[in-house]
């Protein structure tokens, strides 16, 4: 746990956290003074998409903090109890408009210190009319040899279109 907790209460009682160490080697836990319950912060996950209409790869400008405004692969919190295919499709249909159908696992990102793992699948598009939603400015299909590097948002965003690219067999 290296940024400071934002968790404040108990949300079995109400009672005051305090940080302890539980196992040795474990980080320290948020464990309620009142009722002993343990606060896990467990890491959260991210399904994402990378598919291709006609014209290009499907990026998404966002419209929120942080990097307002820069590119990223469509996708999003995957709930508790759905699998995270599921959450992929759903995410890539909500954000786009496009139905997708799984084609294979790109990659998984994580990173020292951060909560989200990010679960990036690669897909298939199987209908669908391109609109965008809320949380994005635009969405805009990009050829591989026109991706906007320097305005993508996140490393994984590069990371993954760059193994996307990489791995891709000719013709494309
Ligand atoms: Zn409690």
């Amino acid at each position: 746990m290296n940024k400071k907790s934002i968790y404040k209460f108990c949300p079995v009682c109400r009672g005051d956290f305090i940080k302890k160490q539980l196992i040795q080697n474990e980080p320290e836990r948020l464990v309620c003074k009142a009722c002993k319950f343990i606060f896990y912060l467990d890491p959260k996950l991210v399904a994402c998409t990378i598919a291709e209409t006609s014209k290009g790869i499907v990026l998404q400008r966002r419209n929120k903090e942080p990097k307002k405004g820069h590119w990223v692969l469509p996708g999003g919190f995957v709930d508790r109890g759905e699998t995270l295919e599921e959450a992929a499709k759903r995410e890539f249909f909500e954000e786009t408009g496009l139905h997708s159908k799984i084609n294979c696992l790109l990659g998984t990102y994580s990173y020292p210190g951060e909560a989200n793992i990010i679960i990036v699948y690669k897909s298939d598009i199987t209908g669908g009319t391109i609109r965008a939603c809320h949380e994005s400015m635009s969405i805009d299909e990009f050829k591989k040899n026109e991706i906007p590097w320097d305005q993508l948002a996140f490393d994984t965003t590069k990371k993954a279109l760059k193994k996307y690219i990489d791995l891709a067999i000719p013709p494309f």
